[in-house]
């Protein structure tokens, strides 16, 4: 069993912790706040003092931030992790950033001989309770198979998504595409009802037919149609508002790095702002139904 150091110990950071730990893996772990510090502690986490002593004896260092400047200033340059740490440590970042300062982080820890995968995660807090997250992973071969084992821990589904900053890049493509789709499939049904169309009626219909996407099959915008939908929890996420809102900005900030043309990303990421902005950040990101049908505050 190995002795694994891991910064961010939050929602997500926590329970994948615990899996690690339920293992066998001896963890040192890290966060900034208080609260979950003692949490971790009473998982049986080591918390330590301060970031760079979750390298001691480390193997393997796992991070789970909020944001790209959260992870630059924990592992980039002199008194960072990728400095500090011993030659051919192996890094695993599954927050969700941007491509950018994922590959620029890359490249210092291929400069300081480490092994690194960016390994985004979907499947929410549920899916790191449970052990079932999907990992999206970018990184050189040599360091996913030496990481593999340790996400098969953490999660399900094991994609290598090809080389540094892949991951983040598979992750927020995805995203766009459900972030789009979630508000053509609220459109679609807010305009069938203004017609006088059933709900149930329109969705056995358009499941069946060209119009059918993951959105509208598994997190359907209007209450009583699909059981799985946070609509039938008064929009309790599920997948919030505000993570949406984060992810269709990383892709936009992608798009005009790459000189990508994104229009409907950018209007997805538009209305998302407008409805996040509006103080509904923390319900689920299909609740943006709500919006298009012009009853956001009811
Ligand atoms: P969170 O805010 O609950 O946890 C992040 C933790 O990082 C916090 O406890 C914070 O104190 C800590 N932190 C910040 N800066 C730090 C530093 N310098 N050193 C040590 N700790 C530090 O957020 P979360 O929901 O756990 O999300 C973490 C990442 O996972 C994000 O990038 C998010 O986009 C991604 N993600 C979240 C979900 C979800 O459903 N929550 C799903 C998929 C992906």
């Amino acid at each position: 069993m190995a002795r694994i150091g891991f910064l961010g110990l939050g929602n997500m950071g926590l329970p994948m912790a615990r899996n690690l730990l339920n293992v066998g893996h001896s963890l040192a772990g890290f966060d900034l706040v208080p609260a979950a510090q003692e949490a971790a502690a009473a998982a049986g986490v080591s918390v330590v003092a301060a970031p760079a002593d979750v390298l001691s004896d480390a193997e393997a260092v796992v991070t789970m931030l909020p944001a790209g400047e959260h992870v630059r200033s924990v592992y980039a340059g002199d008194g960072g992790l990728l400095a500090q740490a011993a030659p051919g440590t192996l890094f695993l970042d599954c927050s969700t950033i941007d491509v950018a300062t994922s590959r620029d982080v890359h490249g210092e820890a291929a400069a300081r001989g480490h092994d690194m995968i960016d390994a985004p995660v979907s499947g929410g807090v549920a899916g790191a309770e449970a052990g079932t997250l999907t990992f999206m992973v970018g990184g050189e071969g040599k360091a996913f198979e030496r990481a593999k084992p340790l996400l098969e821990i953490m999660g399900r589904n094991i994609v290598h998504a090809g080389g540094a900053g892949n991951g983040q890049a598979a992750k927020i493509c995805n995203n766009m595409i459900l972030g789009i789709s979630m508000i053509a499939v609220s459109e679609a049904f807010a305009l069938g009802q203004k017609l006088g169309l059933d709900p149930k009626a329109f969705f056995d219909i358009s499941s069946a037919a060209s119009g059918s996407c993951w959105a509208m099959l598994n997190h359907n915008p209007v209450p009583g149609i699909v059981e799985t939908s946070a609509a039938n929890r008064d929009y309790q996420p599920g997948f919030a508002a505000a993570m949406m809102h984060k992810d269709l900005k990383l892709s936009q900030a992608a798009a005009s790095h790459a000189g990508a043309a994104t229009p409907l990303g950018a209007e997805a990421a538009a209305l998302y702002t407008i409805f996040v902005n509006a103080g509904n950040g923390g319900l689920d990101y299909s609740a943006i139904i709500k919006m298009i049908q012009g009853n956001a505050d009811k």
